[in-house]
């Protein structure tokens, strides 16, 4: 539920926020708002928690998490993290085209030639995890003469990408005798990390152990391992290995309340709009589409520039609870494609172009993303990946 604030307070520095890449001022009447000191303090935080020498990955795929995956990669290797990670190639190229030299990881599985071939020509990293997709990667290599360090993936037991894990070993020789290919990692993911309940995670860290033995064994040299997403990095350290890959942490929110302990993170995300009109309605008044709400009393009622087209589900329509001067306000009728209303009775004098704050803090509130996921019955991941291009990023801090 919305919570008095439980983190550390990100410091206001009274500093109007300015201008992020988009070039969108704050004119606009809606925003994301991407506090890059909160970024910061979250990887520091991460470091110095993991075990020592463990590399920090930045998950920034689906524009890290909404955030802008430029800017979030750009702080977050400055503040520690040495690898970058992504979900396709587009993705990975949008970052080498903002001259970010750090190593990039495609997360996700790539198959055809011309992505192969753009892959060589970015300098990108894929994720390989069939024979077939090894031998399509080399013939295409060789074809243009080149070498790529390539990641193989295990699938110890989430059943999506990945070699299953008794045939490693195989995968492993296979991919050692194609001279175009250099195994940079051998990784796997996590099904259940997030879960109390250890036990999938044993299971499937005690597969990821047996397949290395069994390279070892083989004598074949020491590859750097990966294993762990925000929720394993979290709950325990024997999953560090060489790198953790963190995404959720990272943006400030912990997987699963009993994982929020070890680090002090902050959410480094804001959404923010304006009040467009006020007005009083008589009691017996519907309000928006279908009449979802009829006053039952007279009532001031806002106006705010802000919908599901940009990223406001239509499903926390009279459910949703916003920020205005630091007071709890509730929203009420149906969540419209660019507007919602709410009930400012309790702010009679409340004037258009005022902020109300949908996510973040204000005063001695704060709403999560882990607020909206708890009401539409989701995770956070999908609330912080669904605010739209249409809302710019203007980063403060
Ligand atoms: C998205 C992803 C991560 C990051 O997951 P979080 O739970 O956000 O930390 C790590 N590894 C892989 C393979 C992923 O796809």
């Amino acid at each position: 539920m919305l919570s008095r604030e439980q983190t550390t307070p990100i410091p206001n520095t009274g500093v109007m926020p300015t201008l992020g890449d988009t070039s969108v001022g704050l004119c606009q009447r809606a925003w994301v708002e991407i506090n890059l000191a909160a970024l910061t303090n979250n990887v520091q935080q991460l470091k110095r928690f993991l075990k020592p020498g463990t590399d920090l990955m930045a998950v920034v795929k689906a524009d890290a998490y909404g955030h802008g995956a430029v800017t979030v990669s750009k702080t977050a290797l400055k503040a520690g993290a040495t690898w970058l990670g992504v979900a396709t190639v587009e993705e990975g190229i949008a970052l080498r085209e903002a001259d970010i030299t750090a190593p990039i990881l495609i997360l996700g599985a790539v198959n055809t030639p011309e992505q192969i071939r753009a892959i060589a020509a970015w300098q990108l990293q894929p994720t390989l995890c069939t024979p077939q997709q090894a031998l399509v990667f080399s013939e295409t290599l060789a074809a243009i003469d080149q070498t790529l360090p390539v990641h193989l993936k295990l699938d110890t037991g989430m059943s999506r990408l990945g070699m299953p894990w008794q045939e490693a070993l195989e995968f492993v020789e296979l991919v050692k005798c194609l001279p175009a290919l250099k195994i940079a990692s051998i990784y796997s993911h996590l099904a259940t990390a997030d879960d109390p309940n250890p036990m999938v995670v044993k299971l499937q860290h005690q597969r990821f152990e047996e397949a290395i033995a069994q390279i070892r064994v083989a004598g074949m040299a020491h590859h750097k391992l990966h294993l762990a997403n925000s929720a394993g990095t979290l709950s325990d350290r024997a999953l560090h290995y060489d790198m953790v890959r963190v995404g959720l942490g990272l943006y400030g929110l912990y997987p699963a309340e009993h994982l929020s302990h070890s680090v002090q993170l902050q959410p480094a995300l804001q959404v923010k709009a304006r009040v467009t009109q006020v007005k009083t309605i008589v009691a017996g008044t519907g309000v928006s589409y279908s009449y979802r709400f009829v006053a039952e009393r007279e009532m001031r009622l806002a106006v705010v520039g802000i919908g599901y087209a940009d990223g406001v589900p239509r499903s926390l329509s009279n459910k949703l609870t916003v920020l205005i001067r630091g007071q709890k306000v509730q929203q009420v009728g149906a969540i419209t494609m660019d507007q919602l209303m709410l009930d400012v009775s309790q702010i009679p004098d409340l004037q258009p172009g005022e902020v109300v704050t949908l996510i973040g803090k204000d005063g001695e509130w704060q709403i999560s993303a882990d607020d909206w996921a708890e009401t539409l019955e989701t995770i956070s991941w999908e609330i912080l990946c669904g605010f739209k291009q249409r809302l710019p990023r203007v980063t403060v801090g």
